[in-house]
This record gives C-alpha cells, structure tokens and sequence, in this order.
C-alpha cells in the first residue's frame, strides 16, 4: 500500500466493516419485527446514509420503499452552521405513512430534531430514527432515535458514508484522522 491509499489517513479504526455489517443485521432483524404487517418508507438522509440505507435495507427480508431527503446544517468542515435547510424534499407523500429516517451519526442532534418536526408535521403515521453511531452530546437534543448502531465519543470521525470535506466517504471502515489531515 503506497501512502496515498486513503486508507493510510485513518489513525484510529473504531469500527470495522464487518462489524458494522454485523450490527446493521441485528438492526435490520429488530426493525423487521417492529414493523411486522406495517408499509415501511425509509428515508436516508443524503449524503452521509448512503451506505447504511444500502447496507441496511438490504438486510431486511420484507418489502419497503425507500426515498430520501438532502438537508444541509453544515458548512464544508467539521462544525454544524445551526441552519437547517432542505436541499431535497421527499419525492413521497408520506401522509398515512411509517416513515422510518436512516442516518449515519447524530452529533448535536440538531439535523433530526429538525427532521423530525418537519416530517412530523405532514400527517405521517409515525416517524422514527435509525441511526448507526450517536455522539453523546446528541443526548441533550430532543431527538430520541428507535435504533442506533453505536454510541461514540465525541470525535470527528470519517468513512462509510462520513466525510472530511467531502473525502473518505468511500472507507469501508469508521475511524478518526490523522492529524496531519487537518493541517
Ligand atoms: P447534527 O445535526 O446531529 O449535529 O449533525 C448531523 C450531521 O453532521 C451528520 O449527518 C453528519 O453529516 C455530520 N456529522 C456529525 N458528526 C460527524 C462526525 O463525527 N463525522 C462526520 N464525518 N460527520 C459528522
Ligand atoms: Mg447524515
Ligand atoms: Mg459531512
């Protein structure tokens, strides 16, 4: 491996691929009984949840729909704007509907408490959370996820689905930088 393989920019692995394969199965398996004889829409919140929605929802032996929704409480670093906007809407009428959110890590919890009121306020039948890490901080939010993966400390970390100015987001596992990344 020479040292631009991307890979060599992670300092510290917190969760491998196939413990993170491992750990969406038993969600998948949890989910699928919660909404046994129920129509599911999952929404994946882009760009992050790419990978956990692929991930997931094909660990999931039933039939679902999926859409997503593109917000943006972020500038291109590592800290939230406290602005939330829609940069894609639902391309689904989700009055009447079990909407499960999939994300990949809920931080301040900002993002998804917004969601959540938005979504909540188009008549949905329910809304819920499935996140797959969660930072400790995201505790003091209003935003109380059904399922999540992992809590984490609160680090910046990268790979499957999260990015450092829009890098790493191909890693097939979760870990932090380097610092000499950030310099
Ligand atoms: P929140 O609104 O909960 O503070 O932040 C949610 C979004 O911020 C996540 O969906 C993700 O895009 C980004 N984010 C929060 N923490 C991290 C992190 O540790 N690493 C990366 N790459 N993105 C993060
Ligand atoms: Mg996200
Ligand atoms: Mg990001």
């Amino acid at each position: 491996m020479d040292s631009s393989h991307v890979e060599n920019d992670l300092v510290n692995i917190l969760f491998t691929e196939e413990q993170i394969q491992q750990r969406l199965a038993e969600m998948a398996l949890q989910i699928t009984e919660d909404y046994e004889g129920r129509d599911l829409l999952v929404v994946g919140v882009l760009r992050g949840a790419v990978m956990v929605m692929a991930d997931l929802a094909r660990s999931m032996p039933r039939h679902l729909e999926m859409d997503w929704m593109a917000v943006s409480s972020y500038g291109s670093g590592t800290k939230s704007s406290g602005v939330v906007r829609i940069l894609k809407d639902l391309d689904t009428d989700i009055s009447g509907r079990d909407v499960l959110i999939v994300d990949e890590i809920i931080d301040t919890g900002l993002t998804l408490s917004w969601l959540v009121n938005n979504l909540s306020s188009r008549n949905p039948a329910s809304v819920e959370i499935a996140t797959l890490l969660r930072k400790p901080e995201a505790l003091s939010m209003p935003v109380e996820p059904k399922y999540v993966g992992w809590d984490i400390p609160n680090e910046f970390v990268v790979g499957y689905g999260l990015d450092y100015r829009e890098r790493y987001r191909n890693l097939r596992d979760i870990g932090t930088l380097a610092p000499h990344v950030y310099s």
